[in-house]
């Protein structure tokens, strides 16, 4: 986007590091405490705040990145202290709720009148915690906040935390131009969502409803996808598969290894996993899914767009739901209910029968479906007396999808058509969870977005070795975040 060549300057006060951290019951009696915000400086244009924060977010992603929150064990208060810093610098106050020592969530909001309207509100939130690394695979140090040859490397540059930058600059751009907001902006952070959400969006949404209640939230979860130079589509996360885990279990005789019998257990696993690592589920659509295929064929190359069109009708849409499954791991899990063998798991000795064999099967679902169906389809599949299925506890529960006609919608599909003209904004439902599923649960329009136009190689980065952003996707991401943001909650 075009940069004025003149730029206000802006003053900012050094504040003290002081903000509000609630613990357990004290929370609400505390709150009262925080402190008063620094004095905001004068308001700046859009196109100057959000060039000036495109260069001091690069340095918030940095010295994020260097702030190690792996989880476990998580630690994500202190990138959390981090953030209340550079909110208050700004004149915007934040609280900290703690769930358990270290750990929990951070939110600050700018208000547009004295009495809010939850229904309208809009969140911007993204998590602090990182999964972790395997440094020998690394390039460059991914704690190390490293920009070498225009991209910056680390572990979370994609997730979460190059998307909490991006939403941290927008809300403050909104701070710094003095924006007339027709909503309530929300900001968050939290902590916990690499497992399980337990100590941040459950303790979030279940504790402390009235400080993120809201009709509208942007997170992570869809994609800016980049091809030839330039952005194809944005891909809007409007639904989330449902995952769970389902323990395949082989029971036989235990004995000596030199006299084998018919009923080993390892036997009957690896031939149960064998059956159920080739049976696919029937093809299925979602009001979702169905927009999203619509999407990809306005944007897909003839031949691809041409089994796309096919994918419901009667006499070849089997053939096309085989050729795009086999062409993309992403369009068969978009397709179908998944059933992944993850682990296997047998024997004491090397010269022993062990009386049993477990392995794991990773299970995403649409939606709507049920996991106890599908379990005793399963079973039929493995169809051995010896085998036995059980569903593993810690399962979530299906959020519904979030409409494709909502006004935040409607405004992040104008947004991408501003800010990257030709391109289309496409729904999507991810085969990965978020934790988008908990607001859904709560009747929110929830969306996810990454704004960072990436390849989709750089994509395929996250949760795996040298993660990495082009410092100019950044900028071009923090620019287009300002403008869905500003879009929908600025009176125009
Ligand atoms: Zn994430």
């Amino acid at each position: 986007m075009a940069h004025p060549r003149v730029l206000p300057s802006l003053i900012l006060l050094a504040a003290a590091s002081i903000f509000p951290i609630h613990t357990g019951a004290q929370a609400k009696s505390k709150a009262a405490a925080a402190p008063p915000p620094a004095a905001a400086a004068a308001p700046v244009s859009p196109d100057a705040a959000v060039f000036q924060l495109q260069s001091e977010a690069l340095a918030w992603l940095q010295a994020l990145i260097r702030i190690n929150t792996t989880n476990p064990p998580g630690n994500e208060i202190v990138a959390a202290k981090y953030i209340a810093d550079i909110l208050q610098k700004n004149g915007i106050p934040s609280e900290i709720f703690e769930s358990t020592p270290g750990r929990g969530f951070l939110v600050a909001r700018l208000s547009s009148s004295a009495v809010p309207d939850p229904s309208r509100a809009l969140l911007l939130m993204a998590h602090l915690d990182t999964v972790g690394v395997d440094k020998s695979k690394w390039s460059v140090d991914p704690f190390g906040g490293i920009v070498k040859d225009g991209t910056i490397y680390g572990r979370g540059v994609l997730d979460d935390k190059g998307p909490l930058v991006a939403n941290l600059a927008a809300f403050i751009a909104l701070k710094r131009t003095a924006a007339r907001l027709n909503r309530d902006v929300i900001f968050l952070v939290e902590a916990d969502e690499e497992d399980g959400g337990e100590f941040g969006m459950k303790f979030a949404v279940e504790q402390h409803w009235d400080k993120i209640a809201c009709g509208f939230s942007i997170n992570e979860g869809g994609e800016t996808v980049m091809k030839d130079g330039k952005v194809w589509y944005v891909g809007i996360q409007a639904a989330e598969k449902v995952a769970s885990n389902v323990a395949v279990i082989a029971t036989g005789t235990a004995g000596h290894a030199s006299m084998p019998t018919k009923n080993n257990a390892v036997v009957h696993l690896s031939a149960a996993m064998a059956k159920l690592g080739e049976w696919q589920a029937p093809v299925q659509f979602t009001a979702v899914t169905r927009a999203y295929f619509q999407g990809l064929a306005a944007v897909e190359d003839t031949e691809t767009a041409k089994w796309i069109q096919m994918l419901e009708s009667p006499d070849r849409g089997d053939h096309a739901a085989r050729y795009l499954s086999n062409t993309n791991p992403f369009w068969n899990a978009t397709l179908r209910d998944t059933v992944t063998p993850t682990m296997l798991q047998a024997g004491i000795r090397v010269n022993v029968v062990p009386s049993e064999a477990r392995g794991n099967l990773n299970i995403r679902q649409i939606p709507g479906n049920q996991i106890n169906d599908l379990i005793s389809t399963l079973t039929k599949v493995v169809n051995d007396p010896q085998v036995r299925l059980d569903l593993q506890p810690g399962g979530r529960e299906a959020s519904p999808n979030s409409s494709l006609d909502s006004e935040f919608y409607r405004a992040i599909v104008k947004a991408t058509a501003t800010s990257f003209p030709g391109a289309n904004a496409i729904p999507m439902m991810s085969p990965w969870a978020t934790d988008s599923d908990r607001l859904r649960m709560r009747n929110v329009q929830a969306y996810g977005v990454i704004p960072f136009p990436l390849s989709e190689t750089d994509y395929t980065r996250m949760h795996s070795d040298d993660e990495q952003i082009p410092v100019d996707s950044f900028n071009k991401g923090i620019a287009f975040l300002y403008t869905i943001v500003s879009g929908f909650s600025v009176a125009q």
